[in-house]
């Protein structure tokens, strides 16, 4: 038996839209059929049912009213899959046979729009990329940020982001490395390559951590020649120059696909792109994956912890545009002086002025997203609501530059100036706007009297017939002696005269001849009468063409709207600037933040530095403030010791995000800084989630080092926390030992570095490197407890405290005991890093002979005698550690 005619549509379209879950639209309904069924009834829980379509028999089937679609799609995007909308496209009243149907959009994880179901302040990107090689960039300016892969041949990424939301684009040809750590920067939710492209490695790890749906594309659109069509179409350009892509073929490419694959997604032109970006990596400071991942910059280490980010902290941002510019900003830190300077600059003018920070909250709250609004704009999606959001936000806009004006910082200007383009262009719209809004675009009720002559003059036509209607219910109420009598409306019989049974008993008169009976209800009888009818009629038919006049009328609006989009979106962005600004002044306030020195050079001066997220997030902590002093003629390398616990790390830490703060022209948590611009900051501290490629820790930190070997430079900082912990002792030992070496002295490679290490063996080391410097947190050993005071001080420490520590965590004593015999045994061939020998000698012996002899053991009982504090013990305290005592020496 063939399928029916309805299946057959819908396996010609399934066809048609392969990789999608269908979303079939069948009257008020979506339905999905087969192994969609199957998925989707699993992930939204939906009853799985069948029906027999003809053909095979019973296909499984399940279904939800076409309202819960705003639910449901997005929870299968999440997901991971990628959802075709079926719609049935034209009146099924008006059908022969069977329905047309057709697919409006197609919805994966970066191509979604609904903001309902988007995080506001953050961009939802999706990416394209393709490999590309120096030279098809041959005979352009593009090969900026090539890196050491830059020599010819080697392998490049071209690549490009969009935001479909905002309608941002832009595009890139780097090496692969800068590709690695901008889609980290930027997180996108998808990306498109050609079909069977290899993804380069670091890049999978990243698809594979944070779950990035990868769609693979045909290759022809790719292809230089379709690509370029596609831009000169989308732009309504005859050039690429236009759009800065001339010469640059692969960018032309990667871009070219990106916007043809949305606008195939969307069904829809996407005006909204109004612009491309090339992207120039070397304006920024590069920031590698892990780098952004330790530092917590914008995502957390631990997934739900966001307070835990720099971000966090210092958004204050008022507006959803604000707030994804602020995470913009934080993830690409600045290396111009002039821009960190002139940013720094805007900052401390609103630091200085709390009423100014004050009116500038004011006219900012109610500014809605006008980029996302733009979105919708630019796709067809705006209703009124959108229209007139985006009026009253104009209006604001031109506020916010009133309040610019009393402002003198340079920054400030150019921000007022594109906002004063706002002023009139909210009223503009919002004079054609009735206050109460309907969601739909199709019934009415949109436009304000006044705002359209023509409108105006066909509701005065029905208005004496609305008047009547509305004065029927008094009127009958009055002729009857009903005075409860009521004139309802539905949408089968329209306008009604209603008289309930208990009224009808009342009644004075009796039921008039004209009225006609339409309809029984439990409680009484409904009636309509003929001039009722032919009343209702006029006004139905009228409303029928105001319906269709206000839509058009509302449609031009919408096009007068979008024709502004350029203007717009540079508004738009002007806020989320002033936004920003203003949220790094807030948080400078809050947390008693310095302006820093920032210069062109190398050196390091912090006075007073504190960590900024510890302290936001902990107020009651006693934080000690500590101080950094790097340069290239004083102390290149700060070689850090201490206990566990101690605070190392977070020194490093807190380091690496005072000189990233100050190069984002945001002020500092320290009492003076003084910072020269980096390059790069490279991080190795902590685990690494990259053991999905089957990695192990320490493959991983040595990969992580090699990286920043390679890459370090003079004017790099360098944060290493316990290099070498995931091997052997002397393994690691000499690891660290060589990097610090290197680091040291290898021109190329002198880094601003911050080594902490719990190897004091080598502290001996670096007190025979000129520009090497020892450093150690200051603890106190009070008997057996250990105080951390977290204050950096010159000077090595003696010993890693690793057994105190154990101790404290409450590490059974007998194990706590053996572990110091064990050491005191270990110690006992101590290594002196300047005597080669020696180390040799241990290397070669590693197996040693743990069993102490007899004055070792006189050592550590006199050691354990040393701690007791018999003055704090109870006489049965006392009599156990006696024995305790004597077991463990009394042999
Ligand atoms: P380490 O790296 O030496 O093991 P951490 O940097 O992880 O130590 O710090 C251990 C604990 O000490 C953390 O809980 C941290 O909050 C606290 N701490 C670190 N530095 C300071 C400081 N300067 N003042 C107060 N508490 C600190």
């Amino acid at each position: 038996m063939a399928a029916t005619p309805l299946m057959q549509q819908y396996y010609e379209i399934k066809k048609q839209n392969p990789g999608c879950i269908l979303f079939f639209r069948m009257g008020d309904f979506f339905e999905l059929f087969e192994d969609d069924a199957v998925i989707a009834s699993k992930i939204l829980g939906l009853t799985l049912t069948s029906r027999n379509n003809g053909a095979s028999g019973a296909t499984p089937l399940c279904g939800f009213p076409h309202h819960a679609a705003d639910r449901y799609v997005p929870k299968m995007v999440a997901a991971g899959y990628r959802i075709a909308i079926c719609e049935q496209v034209e009146d099924p009243k008006l059908a022969k046979g069977i329905v047309k149907r057709d697919i409006v959009e197609i919805i994966s994880a970066g191509t979604a729009m609904d903001e309902t179901n988007l995080n506001a302040k953050e961009a939802n990107y999706l990416c394209a990329y393709i490999p590309a090689t120096v030279e098809t960039a041959a005979g352009s300016n593009a090969r900026q940020n090539l890196g050491p892969a830059g020599e010819s041949g080697s392998c490049c990424a071209a690549f490009a982001f969009a935001d479909v939301t905002t309608g941002y684009l832009a595009a890139c040809l780097s090496s692969e490395q800068s590709f690695e750590c901008e889609f980290s920067r930027r997180m996108p939710k998808e990306i498109v390559v050609p079909e069977g492209c290899n993804i380069p490695a670091g890049i999978m790890d990243l698809i594979k951590a944070e779950n990035v749906l990868v769609t693979e594309l045909p290759t022809f659109l790719f292809g230089e020649e379709q690509a370029r069509e596609v831009l000169f179409s989308h732009f309504k350009v005859e050039a690429l120059d236009g759009l800065g892509l001339d010469g640059r073929t692969s960018e032309t490419a990667v871009t070219g696909a990106l916007l043809q694959y949305l606008m195939d997604q969307k069904k829809s032109e996407l005006s909204h792109f109004t612009s491309l970006e090339i992207l120039n990596l070397d304006d920024y400071m590069t920031l590698d994956p892990s780098t952004l991942r330790n530092l917590e910059l914008v995502r957390p280490l631990n997934a739900d912890d966001y307070s835990s980010t720099l971000c966090s902290v210092l958004d204050f941002t008022v507006t959803a545009m604000g707030g994804r510019t602020l995470k913009d900003w934080v993830s690409h830190p600045l290396i111009s002086v002039e821009k960190i300077r002139s940013r720094e600059e805007a900052v401390a003018e609103l630091v200085q002025n709390p009423v100014a920070l004050d009116e500038l909250k004011d006219s900012l709250t109610s500014i809605l997203d006008m980029e996302r609004l733009m979105g919708r704009v630019g796709s067809g999606r705006a209703n009124a609501r959108d229209l007139a959001g985006m009026g009253r936000s104009l209006s604001q806009a031109s506020k916010v530059a009133d309040v610019l004006e009393g402002l003198r910082a340079p920054v400030f200007e150019g921000l007022r100036e594109t906002l004063l383009r706002a002023k009139g262009r909210g009223e503009e719209l919002l004079q054609n706007f009735n206050e109460d809004l309907p969601l739909t675009i199709r019934e009415g009720g949109m436009i304000r009297p006044g705002a359209n002559a023509e409108l105006d003059a066909m509701n005065a036509d029905i208005k004496e017939r609305r008047e009547w209607i509305a004065s029927l219910e008094v009127r009958e109420r009055e002729r009857l002696g009903i005075p409860s009598l009521k004139v309802g409306y539905n949408r089968v019989f329209g306008y009604y005269i209603e008289i309930t049974k208990a009224q009808m008993a009342k009644a004075t008169q009796p039921i008039p001849e004209e009225y006609i009976r339409k309809q029984t209800t439990v409680n009484g009888e409904r009636y309509i009468t003929p001039e009722m009818k032919e009343c209702e009629s006029i006004i139905s038919n009228a409303e029928v063409n105001i319906h269709a006049l206000e839509y058009k009328f509302f449609c031009e609006l919408r096009e007068r709207v979008n024709s502004w989009r350029a203007e717009l979106q540079e508004i738009a962005d002007a806020i989320a600037r002033v936004d920003s600004l203003y949220s790094f002044a807030r948080a400078a306030r809050k947390y008693n933040y310095v302006c820093p020195e920032v210069f062109d050079g190398t050196g390091i001066e912090i006075r007073g530095g504190f960590h900024p997220v510890i302290v936001a997030v902990n107020p009651d902590l006693d934080f000690i403030p500590n101080d950094v002093s790097l340069s290239p003629d004083g102390t290149r390398l700060m070689l850090i010791t201490g206990p566990n616990m101690a605070g190392k790390s977070t020194y490093l830490r807190q380091t690496g995000l005072i000189v990233l703060m100050a190069q984002i022209g945001c002020f500092v948590p320290a009492e003076s800084a003084r910072i020269g611009v980096v390059d790069r900051i490279f991080t190795r501290v902590g685990a690494s989630d990259r053991l999905s490629r089957g990695l192990s820790t320490f493959m991983v930190e040595m990969i992580e080092t090699a990286n920043i070997l390679r890459n370090a430079t003079p004017h790099s900082l360098v944060l290493l926390d316990e290099i070498g912990r995931g091997t052997s002792t002397f393994d690691g030992l000499s690891i660290a030992w060589s990097i610090v070496e290197t680091l040291h002295g290898e021109p190329a490679r002198m880094a601003l570095t911050l080594f902490a290490t719990h190897y004091h063996e080598l502290t001996g080391l670096v007190d025979s490197l000129e520009h090497a410097g020892n450093f150690q947190v200051a603890v106190q050993e009070k008997g057996d407890k250990l105080i951390f005071l977290h204050k950096i001080l010159a000077g090595a420490c003696d010993s890693s405290y690793g057994i105190h520590v154990a101790e404290m965590a409450g590490l059974p004593n007998t194990v706590v005991r053996r572990a110091r015999k064990i050491l005191l045994r270990l110690e006992k061939q101590q290594i002196d890093p300047s005597d080669e020998a020696a180390h040799k000698k241990i290397v070669a012996k590693p197996q040693m002979d743990l069993f102490a002899p007899p004055d070792e053991n006189t050592q550590l009982l006199k050691d354990e005698i040393r701690r007791l504090k018999p003055e704090e013990m109870t006489p049965m305290q006392a009599l156990q550690c006696l024995m305790d005592l004597k077991q463990a020496y009394g042999k």
